[in-house]
């Protein structure tokens, strides 16, 4: 024997032995059915909703969430617990209001995030209606300039929520798009389905260059009448909305399960900070507890994964994703080979995706195996984006594992003051935590390589 197949020798010794697929599959078996029959989800849902609050990024309650994560990776055994810190712009509502000049309708509005203010005593101008973002790009400066400009895209119900990425861009680009033709503020028919008296917020963007403008989302009730009004005449609104924005500070935290073999992490989690009219339990709560409640089982079992299990949970998605881009900047030189989010609400999971290395293949097959008793169907493709806060780990070559949910009443409730804890169902709940106990479990227990570059 040479000294050089001595040592792969000692090496090949040292290591620990890798579980057989037979009993890797059995066990994770065994893992998906203990936590579909108890797990802490719904306890640390409710104690996160109950004692916490609503997270907005850069606030005090968001800090105050982080103070409850980091308690809780404890208690449940998590060890390496990490906070780090990024800067971001602390955006806060201020006053809003809206009426129609002339029958005085009162408007039910919500300010969009980054939007910026008008004087306050409001706005008082025509509108100018637009059935489309691509209405509002086509028009003339003229027909926008020093008007309220409206725009009324429809969403529709889908189960994989595929609606939300096409009309997605009327909430982030629309407003820019008004201020950059000259108007004086924007409001956008709700990013939503529910015909609730809600209107659904959420974060826009105006690039450097482009001075904010008050730009608020209505209720859907209350779009389907500035949509009537455009089509009788003209349409006068006096508009409220005064938030502020100022230098601010947001934070990842992580928690781990140490691998047996140090150097290929498996990340899972969800995003910390919500927005503020509402309870942040299916944006996003929930994927907190279900990610935490995952790697509380697979801590409990006592079967040390292979590779480092690690919960993040990410600070400030809400606001512009700073905390997913600032957690991949720092953490770029590590070996992080598969990356999932849990970041659609609560209800069940009906498909397994992924974006991984040819031969993390069989794993993937391996997965979805073993979830499809919890009613789980693979998604073919091999091209999952694995969700907002995954994106920039995998553009830097993380696997991705997406675990989708079932999203046909997401849009009934995201974003708005009914995203609240008695909408949980429970059952489905555990169900989420029993499909990433196993899919987790099973990618920390492997050696096949995911990474995509
Ligand atoms: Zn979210």
């Amino acid at each position: 024997m040479t000294m050089k197949t001595f040592i792969a020798a000692t090496i090949l010794l040292a290591a620990p032995a890798l579980a057989q697929p037979a009993d890797r599959m059995a066990t994770a078996a065994k893992l998906r059915d203990t936590a579909l029959a108890s797990n802490p989800a719904w306890p640390l849902l409710v104690d996160l909703t109950d004692s916490v609050g609503p997270r907005m990024a850069g606030t005090e309650a968001e800090a105050r969430g982080r103070v409850w994560a980091k308690a809780a990776m404890q208690k449940l055994g998590l060890v390496n617990i990490r906070e780090e810190a990024f800067p971001i712009t602390l955006w806060q509502r201020g006053t809003e209001s809206a009426r129609v000049i002339g029958t005085n309708h009162p408007l039910v509005i919500t300010a969009l995030g980054n939007s910026g203010a008008t004087p306050a005593a409001g706005i008082t101008a025509p509108v100018a209606c637009f059935d489309t973002l691509g209405a509002l790009r086509a028009a003339p400066d003229t027909a926008v300039k020093g008007r309220i400009v409206f725009i009324d895209h429809r969403m529709t119900v889908t189960q994989d929520g595929s609606s939300y990425g096409v009309n997605g861009g009327v909430r982030r680009s629309g407003p820019a798009i008004a201020a950059q033709k000259g108007a004086a503020a924007v409001m956008i028919r709700s990013l939503g389905t529910d015909f609730h008296r809600n209107p659904h917020t959420g974060g826009t963007v105006f690039p450097a260059g482009t001075t904010p403008i008050a730009a608020v989302a209505l209720a859907l009730p209350d779009a389907e009448l500035i949509g009537r009004l455009c089509k009788r005449g003209p349409v006068e609104v006096n508009l409220v909305s005064t938030p502020t924005s100022q230098p601010g500070q947001s934070a990842n935290v992580s928690g781990e399960i140490p691998g047996s073999v140090p150097g290929e992490i498996v990340v899972m989690g969800g995003h910390l900070d919500s927005w503020d009219i509402g309870q942040g339990v299916f944006d996003d709560g929930a994927g907190v507890a279900i990610t935490l409640a995952a790697a509380a089982t697979i801590k409990a079992s006592g079967q040390p994964p292979r590779r480092t299990i690690r919960v993040v949970l990410w600070g400030s998605e809400e606001i512009g994703l700073v905390g997913a881009r600032a957690y991949a900047e720092a953490h770029k030189t590590e070996n992080i080979v598969l990356a999932g989010e849990s970041d659609f609400g609560a209800d069940r999971v009906w498909r397994v995706e992924s974006r991984v290395a040819a031969a993390g293949l069989p794993l993937m097959a391996e997965i979805a195996a073993v979830l499809a008793p919890l009613g789980v169907q693979p998604q073919p493709g091999n091209a999952s984006g694995g969700g907002p806060d995954v994106g920039p780990l995998a553009a830097l070559g993380a696997g991705v594992l997406e675990l989708g949910q079932d999203g046909t009443r997401y849009f009934d409730l995201h974003h708005t003051p009914d995203d609240t804890l008695d909408k949980v169902d429970r059952a489905q709940l555990d169900q989420n935590v029993a499909a990433w106990t196993a899919a987790i479990w099973l990618a920390a227990s492997d050696d096949r390589p995911l990474r995509t570059k």
